[in-house]
């Protein structure tokens, strides 16, 4: 087992064989996780995990990624939540059953006696988010798909995501992480853009760069936000497991 410390706090550094494709790490509590594919020849997998823990280590260095981050949103009574940049009240109310509902600005959520309610009601309020953002979300992702890309997709999902903040499969179904409906509007776009370029390009070379920078011209400085203050834009605490990934087929972004 290795360890290092970073700014007077001491990470280990743990490395599974996997059967993927890729190799990454990402950030678990105060382990840095490398995931690198068993088949790949031994030098190969040293040089690649090597680098991986330094780009990790540089990452937590400067606050992008703390442990602190490793879960999932949490929220509570009484917060304001900006969503797609609409204010929105979040009202817990003690009850005999578990349901939310949104009702004009206010998120308003039933909470019943449960081991787990907090993990539970923030559940819930992840799923009022989704339903009250959704239609606005594909109608951006549609705008820019009829402009630039004219793919044919096949579902958007928005989900809690501590890895990524976005993915997209060849079949043209789209994955979006939940977060980036509390961040500037740029920045939502910015990652359906990206994703989008992936139906014509899966991996993120000059033509991938190309086809994004023609739809939007500034794309490095909303690439740049995101990767400077993404893990901290959300409310709550700041979420983790954040994933570096050495290879093409995810989207570290
Ligand atoms: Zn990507």
């Amino acid at each position: 087992m290795q360890e290092i410390e970073i700014n007077g706090r001491l990470y280990r550094i743990e490395t599974v064989m996997t059967r993927n494709r890729n190799a990454y790490a990402r950030l678990k509590g105060e382990t840095i996780l490398v995931s690198m594919p068993g088949h790949w020849p031994r030098k190969e997998r040293e040089k690649t995990a090597a680098s991986l823990v330094k780009r990790t280590v540089k990452e937590i260095a400067r606050g992008r990624w703390t442990p602190e981050g490793s879960r999932k949103l949490e929220f509570s009574h009484g917060q304001m939540l900006s969503i797609l940049g609409q204010e929105y009240n979040l009202v817990f109310i003690p009850s005999g059953r578990f349901g939310g509902k949104t009702r004009g600005s206010t998120i308003e959520i039933r909470v019943a006696e449960h081991p787990e309610k907090e993990k539970k009601a923030s559940q819930m309020v992840c799923s009022q988010i989704i339903k009250a953002a959704k239609p606005e979300v594909m109608e951006r992702v549609r705008h820019f798909n009829t402009r630039h890309f004219n793919t044919d997709i096949k579902r958007l999902t928005l989900r809690d995501n501590t890895s990524t903040w976005g993915s997209c499969s060849k079949k043209g179904n789209i994955t979006l992480n939940i977060r980036l409906l509390f961040m500037p509007l740029e920045i939502l776009d910015y990652v359906i853009v990206h994703e989008l370029a992936h139906t014509r390009y899966m991996s993120h070379g000059s033509r991938f760069w190309g086809l994004v920078e023609r739809v939007l011209p500034d794309y490095r400085e909303r690439k740049k936000w995101l990767r400077n203050y993404g893990w901290s834009a959300v409310p709550g605490k700041r979420s983790g497991q954040q994933k570096i990934s050495s290879f093409f087929h995810e989207c570290p972004l």
